[in-house]
């Protein structure tokens, strides 16, 4: 019987613990909330503070017909700005490779940033932000997304 209450008592606190963690994005794929909770603690950690739901926004995973093309962030005059993720890519991609592309629109519909090309003189792109048809290679993993994320953030 003691055994099964503490049992009970751990259960409690792990989702108590998940609750807190959830966070609910409006008009958003909910398979996209944890990047977008992700990406709102990135900033954070670098001193930006970014409310998603406070930008006009609709993020949804759908078919892209293009070919190519896993993800975009569209700005609408009269309507809110719309992120699409590609089904087919989200099916397949890696949890890094998925908030890579999330990212990247992310800072295109959030902050407003371009594309930047720029890479080493390994042919590594410096930024998330390129465009994907430029010369340089990205390697995004766990040892060089905090240098990413800062020039993400960070750049001018
Ligand atoms: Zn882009």
């Amino acid at each position: 019987m003691k055994q099964l209450m503490i049992l009970l008592f751990s259960v409690a606190i792990i989702s108590c613990a998940k609750d807190q963690e959830l966070r609910i994005f409006d008009n958003t794929d909910s398979e996209l909330w944890d990047y977008y909770a992700a990406f709102e603690d990135e900033a954070l950690k670098r001193g930006i503070e970014i409310d998603l739901n406070s930008h006009q926004l609709t993020s949804n995973i759908s078919n892209i017909s293009e070919d190519g093309v896993v993800g975009t962030c569209q700005f609408h005059f009269n309507n809110p700005n719309e992120i699409t993720i590609d089904q087919n890519f989200w099916n397949n991609a890696s949890e890094l490779i998925k908030e890579m592309v999330v990212f990247h629109e992310l800072g295109h519909c959030v902050l407003f940033r371009g594309h930047l090309e720029d890479f080493d003189n390994q042919g590594t792109c410096l930024s998330i932000m390129n465009s994907g048809l430029a010369e340089c290679r990205v390697r995004y993993n766990v040892n060089n997304r905090e240098a990413y994320l800062n020039e993400l953030f960070l750049a001018e």
